[in-house]
């Protein structure tokens, strides 16, 4: 595994370097929405310690990005009027990490409702803002 690198993406998003449309923060992680949603609501939550993957995190810190993981996850298919949630997460580029700060999608699922490939196609802004501002609300009360 390569040693994690300060200049990914997700360090910029998490240093406010550049912009996210972030619905929810506490002070192990950060949620917001992926820009390339296989489903309407994609989130990635992530951890503010420097983690490149699943390997590369103390246990203490992965329980308190799982424990997020597990409080936003409900709270978004509810918002979102879905049927359930999946969960993924990828390590290493061989099994389809594209950003190498490790990540957690939850992904909202609706009942004969196909996937849209792993990112691949840009959301419209306007949707993601909408989107993020019903969950926002949703993941704060
Ligand atoms: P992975 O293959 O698990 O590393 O996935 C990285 C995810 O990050 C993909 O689903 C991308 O669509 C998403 N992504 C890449 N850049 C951004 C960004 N600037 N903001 C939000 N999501 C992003």
């Amino acid at each position: 595994m390569a040693a994690y690198d300060d200049e990914n993406i997700f360090a910029k998003i998490l240093r406010g370097e550049i912009p996210c449309f972030k619905v929810y923060e506490d002070e192990h992680s950060l949620a917001f929405l992926d820009i390339m949603p296989r489903a309407t609501g994609h989130t990635l939550v992530i951890p503010k310690v420097r983690a490149t993957d699943l390997t590369d995190i103390a246990t203490d810190d992965l329980g308190a990005l799982m424990g997020t993981v597990q409080t936003l996850a409900p709270k978004i298919r509810d918002a979102l009027g879905a049927d359930g949630f999946m969960i993924q997460q990828f390590n290493g580029a061989g099994a389809g990490q594209t950003v190498f700060h490790l990540h957690i999608h939850i992904i909202p699922r609706r009942a004969g409702e196909s996937l849209k490939p792993h990112g691949t196609r840009m959301e419209d802004k306007d949707v993601l803002a909408k989107t993020a501002e019903t969950l926002t609300a949703a993941l704060s009360a």
